[in-house]
């Protein structure tokens, strides 16, 4: 019932994930899928201590790239983006915590591998900032718009996390 009513309110008013509620958009991007990176990636969002809303494997349209991007349509390195992220599956994901947008870019590393530092997933598992493995949303607005882009509402799950008491005092 708490869920529903979250939910309905979160979908009137935009702001009503926050708190311990704030979600973020994570992809995996195609490198990431063919080098067998998922299995570890999502561990790393787990043993944080984050949870996970919404997963799904999906094959990205380039319209739905295109869109996703729309920011840096003007870059010299948009047509080989959109090829690179349409040229296989993406593991397409929604995590949810406190702060969860400023933390999982924390743990990305920067956008250029060169410039992120060991311990972070692009600082450990790649090299080139054209194969740099995993997206996340890099703000809390972006993060509603890349949600509601990517997933639908009922592909988004509500459910008891039984050891929150853990994690959150
Ligand atoms: P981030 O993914 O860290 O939020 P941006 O939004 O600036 O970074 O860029 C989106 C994606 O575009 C990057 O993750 C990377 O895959 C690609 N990209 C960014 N800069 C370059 C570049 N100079 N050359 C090739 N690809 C790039």
């Amino acid at each position: 019932m708490i869920c529903l009513f979250l939910s309905v309110f979160a979908y009137v008013f935009q702001s009503g994930w926050t708190g311990v509620n704030e979600r973020t958009f994570i992809a995996i991007k195609p490198d990431g899928v063919q080098r067998r990176l998922v299995g570890q990636i999502v561990q790393r969002f787990e043993k944080k201590g984050f949870k996970l809303v919404g997963m799904k494997l999906i094959q990205a349209t380039e319209g739905l790239l295109k869109e996703h991007y729309t920011e840096l349509r003007s870059k010299p390195f948009f047509s080989g983006l959109i090829s690179y992220m349409s040229s296989g599956p993406v593991v397409a994901m929604v995590w949810q915590g406190l702060d969860v947008v400023k933390m999982a870019r924390k743990m990305l590393g920067e956008t250029n591998p060169a410039d992120s530092l060991p311990g972070t997933i692009r600082g450990d598992y790649c090299v080139e900032v054209g194969r740099n493995v995993i997206h996340g949303s890099d703000s809390v607005e972006s993060a509603q718009r890349e949600i509601s882009l990517w997933f639908r509402e009922n592909e988004l799950q509500c459910w008891e996390d039984t050891h929150s008491h853990w994690i959150y005092n």
